[in-house]
């Protein structure tokens, strides 16, 4: 098996553990920062390792635009192509061409859309988007689901619930007959000792250096593949959630998501649903919250016993100059700023915290310097870090209650 999945804590209903991938293995609960195409905006690999970022979230929609899959493929998948040796995950593009809205079109086949690059036609249907992502390489994948819009009612979540179950059957069947085709599987090893030699490896224990090892022997026995997750939808309707979540189990992942929220609908139904499916899911089984959240809110979803998510949030705000700090929000464009020598947050030990100024970083983005979206980033990506990193520790030490 190159997949799986170990509680080691627990702390109420936070759960700390590990996931074993075959890049790696990631300490949960985790948030992984969105490289969109390949890069997280801004923030090269070394910085990003440096980070602790353990797992990096791709766009299949956007690489399949561009560069295009077949491109990532020859060069070694993801990990190759963009020199990333930890985990990847990829989502199925059903999310975005669901944001495009005018531009597509659903049958029960797939989705016609239109790319929002050239106007161009393409099709994903749950057979396509596994292809993609099996050629993408990431250690994660994600079933092809349709995101039910908000709001909807009953009749239509529940049509949208049913699509989504019949296409996660067809993802599952399309992606074990191909498994085997993942640029980093036994048929590809020559590509990946040379990709070896080119990615510098990260500071391991024995212990998980012997793990790997045994990993990369399975990937000479042709054994190391994919995992593939399943996602529950229903809209906002706890009972079709629920059924959601029965009948994915029920043709069976070793992971499973919760999609469809952050679509507009008011946080505190957002934070209902999640409680709501949450209980329905296996004990055993990673969860993994997609598209969530504010710093206080992924320490709420982890409170509840989600162990992944991913959000936009830190690396967008960054570019606008929206920093989270330990004492609250700053808007470093604010002209209060300007002859603040003080480090954007005192208690974040940050590259950017320990070296640079308010002002200095106010005059950067006031300046519109490319430095500016850099440094903000870094910090805001380390926040969120430190912030699980800490929240993992709480319930390492069974004191989940106190930190939250
Ligand atoms: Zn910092």
């Amino acid at each position: 098996m190159s997949f799986e999945f170990q509680i080691e804590s627990t702390s109420n209903r936070a759960r700390a553990g590990r996931l074993i991938t075959a890049h790696g293995e990631i300490e949960t609960p985790v948030f992984m920062p969105v490289g969109t195409l390949a890069s997280v905006k801004g923030v090269p690999q070394d910085t990003l390792e440096e980070l602790g970022v353990q797992i990096l979230l791709g766009n299949t929609y956007h690489l399949y635009l561009r560069p295009g899959v077949e491109t990532v493929r020859k060069l070694g998948g993801l990990h190759g192509f963009m020199s990333w040796p930890r985990a990847i995950l990829t989502d199925s593009g059903g999310f975005q061409v669901f944001s495009l809205n005018a531009l597509r079109k659903v049958t029960e086949e797939g989705v016609t859309f239109r790319s929002h690059l050239d106007g161009g036609s393409h099709f994903l249907s749950p057979e396509s988007a596994m292809a993609a992502q099996i050629g993408l390489g990431a250690d994660i994948i994600m079933a092809f689901d349709e995101c039910t819009e908000f709001p909807a009612d009953r009749a239509r979540a529940q049509a949208s619930m049913e699509m989504t179950l019949r296409w996660s059957e067809r993802s599952k069947k399309y992606f074990e007959e191909h498994k085997q085709e993942v640029p980093w599987s036994s048929c590809q090893l020559s590509a990946l000792s040379h990709q070896q030699t080119q990615v510098p490896r990260f500071a391991r224990n024995d212990k998980q250096e012997a793990a790997r090892n045994d990993r990369n022997d399975q990937k000479e026995e042709g054994h190391a593949t994919q995992a593939l997750f399943g996602i529950v939808q229903g809209g906002m309707d706890l009972d079709l959630r629920k059924e959601s979540a029965l009948r994915t189990i029920e043709i069976g992942f070793p992971g499973y998501a919760i999609g469809g929220l952050s679509v507009g609908e008011p946080r505190n139904l957002t934070r209902e649903v999640v409680e709501a499916t949450l209980q329905h899911l296996p004990a055993d089984k990673p969860r993994y919250l997609m598209g969530v959240g504010t710093p206080e809110e992924i320490v709420e979803y982890a409170r509840l016993g989600v162990d992944m998510m991913d959000c936009v949030l830190p690396t967008r705000a960054a570019r606008h100059g929206l920093l989270f700090t330990s004492e609250g929000r700053v808007s470093i464009k604010q002209a209060r700023y300007a002859q603040d020598q003080g480090p954007l947050d005192p208690n974040c030990g940050c590259r950017v915290c320990r070296r640079y100024s308010r002002a200095y970083l106010r005059h950067l983005y006031a300046s519109n310097e490319v430095l500016a979206q850099v440094l903000n980033t870094i910090h805001n990506l380390s926040f969120y870090l430190d912030t699980m990193r800490r929240v993992r520790h709480s319930i390492r030490l069974g004191e989940e209650s106190r930190f939250f």
